[in-house]
């Protein structure tokens, strides 16, 4: 195995070098070595030494200590590239799990004790940069061959131990292509209720993870198949046996849907990952037996939903609005060539549109596969490139005032009708615009008379 020779790479082997050099033994390990040998580009490089902490700190000259009790020092280096940080482990073994989320204490010790606490036997490979030689001393290399997950040991003893490992599996899987290994599968099955007990930001983020990784379709499908979906988010466990009708669904139920939509996504977001996964998460509550099949204000129950999922599961406040605009809104997109002009730019101004779009043709590519509505938009998007679809108000409540109106509730009225004119082009220029204003006033004014005149109360 040959490093590559980005700078990343290059400092991580200096770091080994420089270690080294001092006398001490020292790897790469852990997700770079994984995807080194998987012909990947690693996200970060670690390394594991046998150096306690102070003395990596004593060794590099910019170093943050970034896990004291851990033993972790992040050192950094400058590139071409700008800084790059390297993550440097003194070899360690965890203490007893009491809780089964954290170790009770850690203790420094060898490599081959470091590389069995870690989860899975493809996680759990040294490579030494120099000779380029890979230390594995749990079968990680066979797992690789293989494309399989599976834990390092006992997998009940594993997963109990830390219950994120259990959703640590599944996204791996879904990041890689991997299959479960069936015992590591069957002791999540066993334990998948145990995962209620993770700290909601720590599912959170795994979940984000998975369902932005490029095989997220399996990685919803082994959520359900090792029952962690009915546990974490019993909303889309629901849709699994919603029927649908067959003429715009060939694919299957709401679930097999989702899933779908969720493949189709092209580099989602993590907000559009989630409105994807929770688009039709209302239906189950809103079908309706009657000349077919119906889901009658689905979009509206499901973004409700999708709201208490989000906050159950700590989202941030501005994810979780998007993710609620995408449910409410998925439905409505697609009337988007019968709308007003006026209303098309309000909607296409929106900040949620662009993943609106894309979730729309992913909710199309995944039943009936029709895109005529998403190339519609489109079309109509380019014919308005390089234009403000808002364009600046030709009037004002400074020219309302000017008119000699007083401000107050009529005013917003009228500034709304005049600007929709203006955006459906009936009104083009600063004069109509005005002369528009003045009318719809008197209008007011007139309809402000009748009113008056009704009986109150
Ligand atoms: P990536 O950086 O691509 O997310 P990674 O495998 O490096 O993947 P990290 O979360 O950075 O993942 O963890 C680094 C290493 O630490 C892993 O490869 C694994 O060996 C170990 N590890 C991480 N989390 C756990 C855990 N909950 N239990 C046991 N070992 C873990
Ligand atoms: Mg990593």
């Amino acid at each position: 195995m040959t490093l590559p020779d980005d700078p990343h790479a290059q400092v991580a082997a200096s770091v080994v070098r420089r270690l080294r050099q001092a006398g001490f033994h020292a790897y790469l390990a852990g997700g770079c070595v994984r995807d080194l040998l998987l012909g990947r580009t690693p996200k970060d490089y670690d390394v594991v030494t046998s150096a306690p902490p102070e003395r990596v700190q004593a060794l590099f000259e910019r170093t943050v200590l970034v896990g004291a009790a851990f033993g972790v020092v992040r050192v950094l280096a400058a590139t071409e590239a700008g800084d790059v940080p390297v993550e440097v482990a003194t070899f360690r073994t965890e203490g007893p799990y009491e809780d089964g989320r954290r170790p009770s204490s850690v203790r420094f010790a060898d490599p081959q004790a470091d590389v069995l606490r870690r989860d899975f036997t493809i996680n759990g490979l040294l490579l030494d940069p120099e000779t380029g030689q890979v230390v594995d001393w749990v079968g990680g290399l066979q797992d690789l061959e293989r494309r399989t997950v599976r834990t390092i040991g006992d997998p009940y003893e594993r997963l109990s131990e830390d219950r994120l490992r259990m959703l640590r599996a599944v996204r791996l899987s879904a990041e890689l292509g991997f299959r479960l290994d069936e015992q590591t599968a069957a002791a999540i099955r066993e334990l998948a209720a145990d995962i209620r007990s993770v700290s909601a930001e720590r599912v959170r983020d795994e979940l984000g993870r998975l369902l932005t990784a490029p095989h997220r379709g399996r990685g919803l499908r082994l959520l359900e198949e090792t029952g962690l979906l009915r546990q974490l988010l019993p909303e889309v466990a629901a849709l699994r046996g919603t029927p649908q009708p067959e003429e715009f669904h060939p694919e299957g139920d709401v679930f097999e849907h989702t899933v779908r939509v969720l493949e189709h996504l092209r580099d989602p977001t993590i907000t559009l990952a989630f409105g994807a996964l929770l688009h039709d998460v209302g239906k189950p509550r809103t079908l309706e037996f009657r000349d077919r099949i119906r889901f009658p204000r689905h979009d509206e129950v499901g973004a409700a939903v999708a709201e208490q999922v989000m906050r159950r599961l700590r989202v941030s406040n501005q994810d979780t609005e998007r993710v609620v605009a995408l449910v409410r809104g998925h439905m409505r997109i697609k009337d988007f060539p019968h709308m007003r002009e006026a209303k098309r730019r309000r909607l296409a101004s929106s900040p949620e549109f662009p993943e609106l779009v894309e979730l729309l043709r992913a909710d199309c590519l995944a039943s009936h596969g029709d895109l005529t509505v998403y190339e519609w938009i489109q079309g109509w998007l380019a014919e308005r490139a390089g234009e403000p679809l808002r364009p600046p108000r030709l009037v004002t409540g400074h020219d309302l005032i000017a008119l000699g109106l007083q401000p107050g509730p009529a005013f917003r009225e009228i500034l709304d009708a005049v600007y929709t004119a203006q955006l459906e082009g009936h009104v083009r220029t600063r004069e109509e615009a005005l002369e528009l204003a003045a009318r719809e006033a008197r209008r007011q004014a007139g309809g402000e008379d009748s009113a008056r005149v009704e009986p109150q109360g």
